[in-house]
């Protein structure tokens, strides 16, 4: 039997837009913009002023503090602005914005590090820190703090995130089929830098070519185990993919490492082996843009900082009139209200709904169906939480374990009264945060 957790949703997955398109190369953009704060943590601080030139792979943003990396140019060309500027998460962040000189020439001191063999485990950490590695599945934690665990945290397991499960996106599908060795390399980084014996690669089973790519790039390597997930909503969930391939729980309030476990996406992991083959830090990554509004859907190897709108140009364009932009997929993503922000190292996708296809729908009174309750990963009562959110009670949504939601959107989803279960959960921690921060 395949290997899942409870819960969880079958919203309908759209990948065959772009699931059997090879990852093409982007066009070099003309002007990127570098957000100092695209990891959680504190964000970093520029270190070039306007009128610089810069390189390829230049460190720009110093990180500042343990819970951060430092930024780096994708693209050689002059820093034209260094300013606060709109940015995927919402508002503004201190960005630097450099224009290309069209001759990607690379930064002089990028040369490829000592191999693995001789690298010490503190040496590919600091690599990994150098390079500005950040989860590429979405949320953003400095690598490099993830690998950095307590030894009283007893941490055996390593899992790589190969799920993918957010509809649409395909980024995950095709790196693990076309870079299979990469990825394989990366954890075997990851495995030595922590010391770590065991480790586990969770691929859902709609993507059984990729389970074959990685398990012919595992042949003669111990240690690494691929497991076959049964595709379900939102399998790639930390605690989610834990459950499933280990039966371990993460307790409420705790982490992945409370449960001897350590997860990284697959791409971090082939960010990882490229910084060990060609010393490059982390200046692309692969990113689909899809949906029913976009010409030629895609999966697009992108420069860090390409504004949105250029990826949806290098794929003919809208199609009809574009309903919603969403940064990520319908799940978990973010909505854009602007589409010239920068693609960031989180940008698993870009998905545009043309028009017709954005529903919008009136919430009406809870119908204490329990749909919710049955759909949520977490075990939660989405309807009572939210409930108490309306009412503004904080502490008493907290002692409903509010701060456990994960925000995979399930119980919205299932709703059939179109409450926005995720939204009042999402208000009601930010408060929680904010209360917590005054206390
Ligand atoms: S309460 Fe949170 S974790 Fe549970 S289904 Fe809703 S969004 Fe997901
Ligand atoms: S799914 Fe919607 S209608 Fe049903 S119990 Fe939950 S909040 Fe109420």
């Amino acid at each position: 039997m395949l290997k899942t957790f409870k819960g969880g949703i079958h919203p309908p997955y759209n990948k065959e837009l772009t699931m059997s398109k090879a990852v093409e190369k982007a066009a070099l953009p003309k002007k990127v913009i570098i957000p100092m704060g695209m990891h959680i943590g504190a964000p970093c601080e520029p270190i070039v002023k306007v009128g610089d030139t810069v390189k390829k792979g230049q460190k720009i943003g110093e990180a500042k503090g343990f819970v951060s990396v430092p930024a780096h140019a994708s693209i050689s060309g002059k820093v034209t602005a260094v300013e606060p500027r709109p940015w995927p998460g919402g508002s503004l962040m201190m960005s630097v914005v450099i224009e290309s000189d069209g001759r990607d020439e690379v930064y002089e001191d990028i040369t490829p590090p000592k191999p693995l063999s001789e690298l010490s485990p503190e040496e590919i950490k600091n690599l990994i820190r150098e390079a500005g590695i950040t989860g590429m599945g979405g949320a953003g934690f400095p690598t490099q703090v993830k690998l950095s665990f307590p030894p009283e945290k007893n941490v055996d397991t390593i899992i790589v995130n190969g799920a993918e499960c957010e509809p649409y996106i395909t980024a995950d599908h095709r790196l693990l089929l076309e870079q299979p060795e990469d990825v394989v390399l990366g954890l075997e980084a990851i495995m030595k830098a922590t010391g770590i014996k065991q480790a586990f690669i969770g691929i859902e089973d709609n993507k059984l070519d990729a389970v074959e790519a990685v398990k012919s790039a595992l042949k003669g390597k111990a240690g690494i185990e691929v497991v076959v997930l049964a595709t379900k909503y939102p399998q790639g969930g930390e605690k989610q993919l834990i459950k499933a391939v280990t039966g371990r729980e993460v307790p409420s309030g705790g982490l992945p490492m409370d449960a001897g476990v350590i997860v990284n996406n697959a791409g971090t992991c082939a960010a990882v082996a490229n910084v060990l083959k060609t010393g490059m830090p982390l200046i692309e990554r692969i990113t689909t843009v899809t949906g029913s509004g976009v010409m030629e859907p895609k999966n697009l190897l992108i420069r860090i900082g390409t504004p949105l709108i250029d990826l949806i140009e290098q794929c003919g364009g809208f199609k009809g009139r574009p309903g919603k932009v969403l940064m990520g997929g319908p799940m978990m993503g973010l909505a854009q209200s602007v589409i010239d922000v920068p693609a960031i190292k989180g940008t698993t996708g870009l998905l545009v709904l043309e028009r017709d296809d954005v529903k919008l729908f009136e919430p009406m009174p809870c119908i204490k169906c329990a749909r919710c309750v049955d759909a949520c990963p977490i075990k939660l009562l989405p309807t009572t939480i939210a409930k108490l959110a309306e009412r503004k009670m904080w502490d008493e949504a907290e002692n409903y374990h509010a701060m456990d939601c994960i925000e995979c959107g399930c119980c919205s989803y299932v709703c059939p009264a179109h409450i926005p279960l995720t939204q009042h959960i999402r208000i009601a921690k930010s408060n929680i945060i904010a209360l917590r921060k005054k206390k």
